[in-house]
């Protein structure tokens, strides 16, 4: 085999973290869930109430799609559902076999990565200085002949949304748009209401955030009903698991309670960002997700993380080069922040 390709969850950071911090105490602000959500208890209750799994009904996890349909009015035909939005990237690629695929970078490694493993080539339309998508750039590769753009919307790791202006030009060009708004519920806005008018427009959702349900892995795309049977055509059988279906059914359920944990973390994301604005080698870029970039001037964001770690304060640093001078920081307890800005103050200031 030529090309090996790596997963990224084999990016092994030792877990727990040789922080000599103990696992209760650290501060884990690396992962972009909702640590807020009490109600996670009654997703345990309900899956004690259950009887052994057997087999998910395959064809078409009826339920599930009803009830996403009804959270986001959408038909339930137009919606498909996966093991993570990641499953649904995969489903895409699998299916429609691109020429070449856009991302716009820096963003999300897991299009990157399933790309490589459809054997399908990326091209890169870098963001703008200030993250602001190039659309230009995105058109120019669409006119080379690539027919999938994937665009993400808060964006990761940037937290930049996507305007509608923005996301009108990308859906006129000749391509399958793919927008990942795997944090849209942190944010204003969706383009879900645009699936029904633009055929060539695909929305990605996830129980991963919100509903902090990562370990579960459910997500699902929002799509054309002819594109959605097709998906629907192709995808393993069993892609949601009973206890996957069930705690994302409980989370629509419930999002009336979980609602306001959201609003909760956004404040407690602006608290975050007002707490750390003291440290004036700290830039944030203005972000509508649960968690902020910030620049670091003067000293190496890889050992200010490296620093914060042994701590026991986890942030994300990228080893590439677009962000190799920013950490990304969730948005977690009150506490959590607390902690936060007591481990930068312990910096002192850059040399
Ligand atoms: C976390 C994340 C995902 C992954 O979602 P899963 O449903 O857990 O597979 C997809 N897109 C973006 C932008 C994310 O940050």
């Amino acid at each position: 085999m030529r090309w090996r390709p790596t997963n990224p969850s084999a990016r092994s950071k030792s877990w727990p973290p040789r922080s000599g911090v103990p696992v209760d105490q650290l501060v884990k602000l690396d992962a972009d869930e909702n640590s807020l959500w009490p109600g996670r208890r009654r997703v345990r209750r309900r899956h004690r109430r259950r009887q052994p799994p057997h087999l998910p009904r395959p064809r078409p996890g009826i339920a599930l799609r009803a009830a996403i349909g009804r959270y986001l009015d959408v038909d339930p035909a137009s919606v498909v559902a996966g093991a993570g939005a990641d499953d649904i990237i995969d489903i895409l690629l699998r299916l429609c076999m691109p020429p070449a695929a856009v991302t716009t970078p820096p963003t999300f490694g897991m299009y990157g990565f399933l790309a490589r493993i459809n054997r399908t080539p990326i091209v890169e339309a870098p963001r703008h200085p200030g993250f602001g998508l190039d659309v230009d750039a995105v058109a120019r590769a669409v006119a080379d002949g690539a027919n999938m753009v994937f665009v993400t919307s808060p964006n990761n790791p940037t937290g930049t949304v996507t305007s509608d202006e923005e996301l009108r030009a990308l859906c006129a060009l000749d391509a399958l748009v793919v927008v990942d708004e795997a944090y849209a519920e942190f944010a204003e806005d969706s383009c879900v209401p645009y699936v029904a008018s633009h055929s060539n427009l695909v929305v990605l959702r996830t129980f991963s955030k919100w509903a902090g349900l990562a370990g579960l892995r459910v997500g699902y795309g929002i799509a054309n009903p002819a594109l959605v049977e097709r998906m629907m055509a192709i995808k393993q059988p069993y892609n949601v698991n009973v206890a996957a279906d069930v705690a994302a059914r409980a989370a629509i359920e419930h999002r009336e309670e979980i609602l306001p944990t959201l609003r909760a973390l956004c404040q407690e994301r602006d608290r975050m960002v007002e707490e750390l604005g003291r440290f004036e080698w700290l830039e944030p870029v203005p972000s509508q997700a649960n968690f902020v970039l910030f620049r670091v001037q003067g000293r190496s964001a890889a050992e200010l993380a490296a620093s914060l770690r042994r701590q026991g304060v986890l942030v994300r640093h990228y080893d590439r080069p677009d962000l190799r001078d920013y950490i990304r920081i969730s948005a977690g307890r009150p506490s959590d922040t607390t902690r936060l800005v007591e481990a930068m103050a312990a910096q002192g200031a850059p040399a």
